[in-house]
């Protein structure tokens, strides 16, 4: 098999130089397994480009060798796709972090695809902006990371996701050819949009090097709230309001009972209010001016759906109440590896998922049980699935459960992607003829199938 073929393992250190292809298994572990540790691999050589044309050359010699790849950021996906699983090379974005000047004018910037978000949040503050999209692995997951997966995060409701954001992108194709299209104009009918093609590609269509983004006024006057609920039903209703009544509304977040119960446990904090609700929602306001009375108005509307409310007003406060949502995925991780289910419903079905979920699951398997929180604001609910003493649920678990939420009309990735864990229920939300065009989309950019072979199409139809 070409992959042992030193000459080659040697020509791809020749590009990167020694230091940065890696084959020792204690260098690579942390590349070859996912961030939930469901998934893991191995693979002849971890490479690190310095720039674009290093990594066109990588691929290059790949495409003629025969030879796979994976791409990867910063390694915080959860479905599994950033991972060497049938001993592909992997290539490793991080040294393309450079962050170019901001163009204030435009209200954008251009940033390599290995930058962080944090990186990239830090840089655009300096000139009072900000990103759109923002979540919880800003401090490793990387621009380019997040526009092969679309992230969502937790101002979606306000800003869309990373497909929203992206406004020019430079690309290595499968051939080693490079395009680049970073002018950043707002109206652009040029044919064919290469941003929002890759945007959700998860690494099949092209390996991003960098990408032109759209930013927004920074909004340093924030005001935060929890919200306790009786049901998630309440919790849904009150969100249809607070984003009616709502300008400012930058977040709404929710937590159910399971997962508030093990946060709390876990960063050793009791839960602040609401200590027998079934929901809770994390409200966040941002503005230019004090947004605090248009909260307390809104929630004042809100009558009876509230059990109790904590409001935070300074940093530290709203802190205190983040870190309740924020330390969810870190708490869940504690107990096991999980099986992540990342699903959007439409409101009118949201609570009712949520209220069956758990019986549905312990039909299937006694011992797992059902963490679930999310982004209220787009309808878009975690259920991890713990199995029980840490060990793994039960498959057909996650089988049961995403053909409810088909049957729901919902969707079975709403911001985390395909990858591997979910490839073969694309066909849930995708007709055959969708399935169809995605192959020819596929092939016509990567007609050798060596970019990331292992995500988001189902085996049957490569
Ligand atoms: C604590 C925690 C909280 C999270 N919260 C959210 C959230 O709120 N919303 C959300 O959407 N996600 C969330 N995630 C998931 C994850 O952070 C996102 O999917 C993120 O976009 C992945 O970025 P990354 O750089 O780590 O990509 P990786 O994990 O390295 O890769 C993800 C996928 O993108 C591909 N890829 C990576 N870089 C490139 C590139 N340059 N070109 C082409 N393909 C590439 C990979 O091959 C893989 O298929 C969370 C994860 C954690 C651990």
């Amino acid at each position: 098999m070409t992959k042992l073929d030193k000459s080659v393992l040697r020509e791809f250190e020749s590009i990167v130089g020694s230091n940065h292809a890696l084959q020792e298994p204690d260098l690579t572990a942390g590349y070859t397994t996912d961030w939930t540790g469901r998934f893991a691999g191995e693979s002849p050589m971890v490479l690190r480009p310095a720039d674009a044309s290093q990594l066109a050359e990588l691929v290059k010699v790949a495409a003629s060798a025969g030879i796979s790849i994976v791409p990867q950021g910063g390694n915080t996906g959860l479905v599994g796709g950033s991972v060497p699983l049938d001993q592909e090379i992997l290539i490793s974005t991080l040294r393309l972090d450079q962050c170019e000047p901001v163009d204030v004018l435009a209200q954008q910037v251009t940033v390599g695809a290995g930058a962080t978000l944090t990186k990239t949040q830090t840089h655009a503050s300096r000139q009072g902006l900000d990103v759109g999209v923002d979540l919880a692995a800003r401090d490793s997951c990387t621009i380019g990371g997040m526009i092969a997966t679309n992230a969502g995060g937790i101002n979606v409701v306000r800003y869309g996701a990373m497909r929203e954001q992206v406004l020019g992108i430079e690309a290595v194709l499968s051939d080693g050819s490079i395009i680049s299209h970073l002018e950043g104009l707002e109206k652009d009918n040029t044919g064919y949009n290469f941003p929002g093609l890759l945007a959700g590609s998860e690494g099949t269509l092209g390996i991003i090097t960098k990408a032109r983004l759209r930013l927004h006024p920074q909004l340093t006057e924030r005001c935060s709230a929890m919200i306790a609920f009786n049901s998630a039903d309440d919790a849904v209703a009150a969100t249809a309001q607070l984003r009616r009544s709502l300008p400012s509304l930058h977040a709404v977040e929710v937590i159910f009972k399971e997962a508030m119960h093990l946060v709390s446990q876990h960063i050793g904090a009791s839960i602040p209010i609401g200590a027998d609700a079934h929901a809770w929602l994390v409200v966040e306001v941002a503005a230019s001016t004090d947004p605090t009375e248009e909260l307390a108005k809104a929630i004042d509307g809100l009558g009876s759906l509230p059990l109790d409310v904590a409001v935070g007003t300074d940093t530290a406060a709203r802190a205190n109440l983040w870190r309740y949502r924020e330390k969810i995925t870190e708490a869940i991780s504690t107990r096991g590896t999980p099986h992540k289910l990342d699903v959007t419903l439409g409101a009118s079905r949201l609570a009712e998922f949520v209220n069956e979920v758990p019986a549905l699951i312990s039909q299937i398997d006694e011992g797992a049980t059902a963490v679930m929180f999310g982004h209220l604001g787009d309808g878009n609910v975690h259920v991890n699935i713990l199995g029980a003493m840490g060990s793994e649920p039960n498959d057909k678990v996650d089988d049961a459960v995403l053909h409810y939420v088909a049957h729901l009309g919902g969707s079975i990735s709403a911001e985390h992607g395909i990858g591997t864990a979910k490839k073969e229920f694309l066909h849930l939300n995708r007709s055959e003829s969708e399935l169809a065009a995605f192959r020819a989309i596929k092939s016509a950019l990567d007609p050798n199938g060596i970019l990331n072979p292992n995500v988001l199409l189902p085996t049957e139809s490569l």
